[in-house]
């Protein structure tokens, strides 16, 4: 484990094995990340920075999700995800296998999979206005857990117990710009985006 002394949190750590995925159909999940980058959900920033990330449930606790840098890419296929096959949310750590490793955002998926085992996607957008209007109207997780952190994990997990429901939507609120959107499968988070991009259109 490493810890900093200076800023008093756990860093991100992951073990990654860069080899193919699974054989598995991706298409559903392509086509959804196409849907949000085409949106602007998911994407880059002007300096290059790519933000957001989708996943889908794969066995047990274990998913399938965009690679740590691919929102600069217009078009993904199946190298640009990987399958994190372990985490551990206490330690900030996690395990995967793909071309390309994980982001320190997954472990926000993670949190939500583990939490309830009746969501099979899960969404982490970036988006300033829909933030800062909704916050603390949807429901948001604490404010002072920042992007990347144990506390955001924890705090995801308590917000979503509370909300008793397999789709919705969650403000992160010591995350600027930053909401995740779960579901219990396509269709449902279909509806989660429609609805969310009627209020800002
Ligand atoms: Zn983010």
């Amino acid at each position: 484990m490493n810890f900093s002394s200076e800023e008093g949190y756990i860093k991100f750590r992951y073990g990654w094995i860069p080899a193919r995925l699974p054989e598995m159909d991706l298409s559903e999940l392509i086509s959804y990340r196409q849907k949000l980058y085409d949106l602007n959900l998911i994407g880059a920033y002007a300096e290059g920075i790519g933000f957001g990330n989708i996943s889908q449930r794969y066995r047990n606790n274990q998913f399938i999700i965009s690679a740590s840098g691919s929102g600069n890419d217009a078009q993904l296929d199946a190298s640009h995800f990987c399958l994190v096959d372990d985490f551990d949310l206490a330690k900030n750590w996690l395990s995967c296998i793909g071309n390309l490793p994980a982001s320190s955002e997954s472990l926000s998926h993670a949190a939500i999979y583990s939490t309830n085992s009746q969501i099979n996607v899960v969404v982490h957008i970036h988006h300033p206005e829909i933030w800062s209007k909704q916050i603390d109207v949807f429901p948001t997780s604490d404010k002072t857990a920042e992007f990347g952190t144990v506390e955001m994990a924890e705090s995801l997990k308590q917000t979503l117990q509370k909300m008793e429901t397999s789709h919705g939507i969650i403000i992160m609120g010591g995350h600027p710009d930053g909401i995740l959107l779960f579901a219990e499968n396509y269709i449902s988070l279909n509806e989660i985006i429609f609805n969310l991009h009627q209020l800002h259109i």
